[in-house]
């Protein structure tokens, strides 16, 4: 098979096969495949598209591209939990340990920061001493123990994601719902889990800015579920403002500890909610009361915060910080954003914060470079909040004082303030099944 003929195909295009698709794959990770022809395979891709066999082929192939973590030794359901990413979503920090608290074990593999959006991994890096790079052999060793583990994305794990997504990346071929769809189906299939719960990003701060868009790659995220005998569930859920009231890494920290602590922000405690509730769901011991009450006496009776300690201590890190803030990392420099005017906050544009966070030194533009992690942005004044002409909307926080301009003109940009209050919306759209 000349790997010509492949990419002549998809370009005028025809459906792939299982076999030119695996070509492809094990090109790409042998090296047998150049850049230059997958490259232009997958620019055929973006443009051409993929149906639902040759995107399931794609994945299973991109799995088969390396380990595939076995959990059959820890007994139980083990449900998995991804996000397509956004600004403020600490999410994963707080519904694992309560689901791992109501004796459903949760393998997490996470990402890092990048862009506008944060990442679960840099988030906890800011409790000192914490480890995200656990070997396989560990990562089952602290299933075993604790139930749960969040750790960073495994080399070794779905090798053929990482190599076509940084082709991806510098081919403008990131964009294309088959390809990100196989991207993230890859590592959650391979990561072990008996039934897996997606939060489908929708709006201006999400890769999906459309609620249209959000249901097509929900939906081909459960198909390929599906496909591999995978329980898969994806709630569409808003993205337009950040969740909660911080976006960085210590200040997320605090807040998710918050959470656990009974507390937190309206919006972040209906989200944690539901997704717990529905991983409990998803592991097939609970139907929705039971899962919704076992969630609620998690909370509340201290079990999840004692297993986010568990979580900190057995993956190195300093389990004191869940009664001491001050010993996470801080901000030398504080700034406000007042409001201009008297009236409601509208809106809060996500990808606006997200980027003034990225500008206080809170994320990276580029993998691998350095973050600060005191920095971030506070919200004073959430969408919905009656402001007066000076109140504070915004404390931006930082360790370096010259990057409060940049951050501040994206955070101005950020803030729309009216006359009359806008309308409470649900932050769950819809759920997609398989
Ligand atoms: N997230 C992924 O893991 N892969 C993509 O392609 C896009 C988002």
């Amino acid at each position: 098979m000349r790997f010509a003929d492949v990419i002549a195909r998809k370009r005028d295009g025809q459906a792939l096969t299982r076999p030119e698709i695996d070509l492809f794959v094990r090109g790409v990770v042998d090296g047998s495949v150049p850049d230059y022809q997958a490259a232009a395979l997958l620019m055929a891709i973006v443009l051409k598209g993929m149906n639902g066999e040759e995107t399931a082929a794609l994945t299973e192939a991109m799995v088969a591209s390396g380990d595939r973590l076995d959990l059959s030794a820890i007994p139980g359901p083990k449900v998995g939990k991804h996000s397509t990413g956004g600004v403020g979503d600490k999410v994963s920090i707080i519904v694992v340990p309560v689901v791992a608290a109501c004796g459903v074990a949760v393998p997490k593999m996470s990402g890092r920061s990048l862009g506008h959006t944060g990442g679960t991994v840099d988030k906890l890096e800011s409790i000192p001493g914490f480890r995200v790079d656990a070997s396989i052999a560990e990562f089952n060793g602290l299933m075993r123990d604790v139930g749960a583990a969040i750790v960073g994305q495994s080399p070794t794990l779905a090798p053929a994601d990482k190599k076509i997504y940084a082709l991806r990346d510098v081919t403008a071929t990131v964009e294309s719902i088959p390809l990100i769809s196989a991207s993230i189906m890859s590592k959650k299939l391979a990561e072990g889990s008996t039934a897996l719960v997606l939060d489908v990003k929708c709006g201006d701060g999400a890769f999906m800015k459309t609620e249209q868009d959000a249901r097509v790659l929900a939906q081909s995220l459960v198909e390929i579920g599906a496909r591999a005998g995978l329980r898969t569930e994806a709630l569409i859920t808003r993205m337009d403002a950040p969740i909660g009231r911080a976006v960085g890494n210590a200040v997320e920290i605090v807040e998710c500890i918050e959470v656990l602590k009974g507390g937190g922000s309206a919006d972040l405690v209906e989200l944690t909610m539901i997704v717990a509730t529905r991983m409990l769901m998803m592991s097939g011991r609970y139907d929705a009361g039971a899962a919704g009450r076992a969630v609620r006496r998690a909370i509340d009776s201290g079990e999840a915060l004692a297993k986010l300690r568990a979580i900190i201590e057995r993956q190195g890190g300093d389990a004191a910080v869940v009664d001491d803030y001050q010993r996470l990392p801080g901000a030398a420099h504080q700034t406000v954003v007042a409001a201009a005017r008297s009236g409601y906050v509208l809106r809060l544009g996500a990808e606006l914060v997200g980027r003034a966070a990225l500008a206080l030194g809170a994320g990276r533009a580029r993998a691998g470079e350095q973050i600060d992690h005191g920095a971030g942005v506070l919200i004073a004044a959430p969408v919905g909040h009656k402001v007066t002409a000076g109140d504070p909307v915004l404390h931006l926080l930082s360790n370096t004082a010259s990057s409060f301009d940049a951050a501040r003109a994206f955070a101005e940009r950020a803030i729309t303030i009216g006359d009359t209050a806008p309308p409470a919306r649900p932050i769950l759209i819809d759920i997609c099944t398989n």
